[in-house]
């Protein structure tokens, strides 16, 4: 054991062991506090796989193992808990699961040598709306779903819906009108304690909508804290009987929620390879990463783990400043790279994908995402004559002439699966075939479901004809 974890030992009434499922959902299971000993970092915990949505093909019994860097005490159990976020292993060769986010995202860190990078550092923005309650129906032909918007002034658990911000109106604004500031700063205080780096917090601009930013991290722990602060957002709203979530666009005609992810690799010795001269302070690598992010993206392949819901879709539209097309550019935050202009400092050399939302397994979307841009540099593909822009004007006003130029992604999940089918070859280094097979089959396997439950519009359009 871990000599940090020591103190805990005969400390604690109970362990809280996670794992995470195929679509990101983090599962749990609670053991008495005396089995904190060495044994159980040793041994792991066996379990029944079989409805983690990993193909069955799998032996489904397999071990949890508790990575003991990964402690910390879960303020939201009334008795004193260690959490551990888990690794996985078959059972019969004790040999780490591929299909385990974890173990994609570590194989993908191995690919990362292959262009002289040892890891990646990730700076990702998390948004997400908070509701007062939701409803949704889902039978007997209806389709139905009620949210109420949070933006009543909340204070010392006090909740009272007294200010709504206006459509649009919400970015950066102060209280009263960011009403859920307190419940913010209570977020990011479990946040901190339990070494989850935080940038900021504010008011983001749809009504009801909020944005965490964090510090970079390497892409490991980058990815265990986007599930935690999911954990801790959704734990913290329940205490206070609201919701969050982090659909991609959970309100008609509001700006939806992404993931901005701001990255840069760097050597063993921790130096920045994005740096150069060619474009805002980036250098060859980091444009021919980008040019593979574009590329990718295109062809759907990328997006159908960065971007794996139907509502994914929803928000990739016009108008929200949500990317649409395969272009970066400085400062524009239409595109689908954006490369931070104000950056003179070499360290700080970095690229933001904007595509990717929180509806991904956020340890597949980062892994499909760096194995994107290490295609690119290992093809060193060419920005211009892909076509990527830069471009500076804003692609939703663009004239004809101009958008003829450019490439849009792909409007729906069904289309980026299909890319998917052809264009993975790039992934093969962190996904095993068996895994983007069963993939495809859990992610169309959604779509057909939405696709067959009539909507509130096909109400609105159809009902009364
Ligand atoms: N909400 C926007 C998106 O969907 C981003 C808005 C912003 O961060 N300025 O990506
Ligand atoms: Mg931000
Ligand atoms: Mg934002
Ligand atoms: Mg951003």
């Amino acid at each position: 054991m871990k000599d940090s974890l020591r103190k805990y030992v005969g400390n604690i009434d109970f362990i809280d062991l996670k794992v995470i499922d195929i679509i990101g959902r983090v599962r749990h299971v609670i053991l008495p506090g005396d089995r904190l000993t060495d044994e159980l970092f040793e041994e792991g915990v066996g379990f029944d796989a079989s409805n983690f949505g990993y193909s069955s093909i799998e032996n489904s019994d397999m071990i949890m193992l508790p990575d003991p860097d990964t402690a910390f005490e879960d303020p939201f159990f009334e008795r004193k808990t260690l959490s551990f976020f888990c690794d996985v292993l078959r059972t019969e060769d004790r040999k780490p699961f591929e299909h385990y986010p974890r173990n994609v995202l570590r194989a993908t860190l191995e690919k990362l040598k292959s262009i002289g990078a040892a890891d990646a550092m990730l700076g990702p923005e998390l948004e997400f709306h908070i509701f007062e309650g939701m409803s949704y129906r889902v039978s007997e032909n209806q389709a139905y779903f009620k949210v109420d918007v949070a933006e009543g002034f909340w204070n010392s658990g006090e909740f009272s819906n007294a200010n709504v911000v206006e459509r649009k109106m919400g970015y950066h604004r102060c209280p009263p009108a960011d009403a859920m500031a307190n419940f913010r700063n209570e977020a990011v205080m479990i946040m901190n304690s339990i070494g989850i780096p935080v940038k900021y917090h504010h008011h983001e601009v749809s009504s009801a909508q909020h944005e965490i930013e964090f510090r970079f991290q390497n892409a490991l722990n980058s990815a265990d804290s986007i599930i935690l602060a999911r954990y801790i957002l959704q734990n913290l709203a329940s205490r206070y009987n609201l919701k969050v979530t982090f659909m991609p666009k959970p309100l008609f005609e509001e700006a939806g929620n992404g993931m901005h992810i701001h990255q840069y690799l760097v050597d063993g010795t921790g130096k920045n390879l994005f740096a150069g001269d060619i474009y805002c302070g980036l250098g060859e690598m980091a444009l021919q990463y980008t040019s593979g992010i574009l590329k990718h993206s295109l062809t759907g392949a990328l997006l159908a783990f960065t971007n794996p819901s139907t509502n994914s879709y929803r928000r990739l539209v016009p108008g929200f400043e949500a990317p649409i097309c395969a272009v970066f550019a400085k400062g524009n935050r239409s595109a689908a790279v954006r490369i931070p202009g104000y950056v003179k400092d070499k360290h700080k050399a970095r690229i933001e994908f904007r595509t990717i939302d929180a509806s991904c397994n956020p340890y597949y979307g980062i892994a499909a995402m760096l194995l994107a841009g290490v295609d690119g540099v290992k093809q060193k593909l060419d920005h211009k004559e892909l076509g990527f822009g830069p471009i500076e004007t804003n692609i939703y006003n663009m004239n004809d002439e101009y958008r003829n130029k450019i490439r849009f992604f792909p409007s729906s999940l069904e289309e980026s699966l299909r890319g998917l089918k052809e264009d993975n070859e790039f992934l093969k280094p962190g996904f095993p075939d068996e895994l983007i097979r069963q993939w495809i089959l859990v992610k169309e396997e959604e779509a057909r479901y939405v696709n067959s439950v009539p909507s509130p519009a096909e109400y609105q359009l159809y009902f009364d004809l």
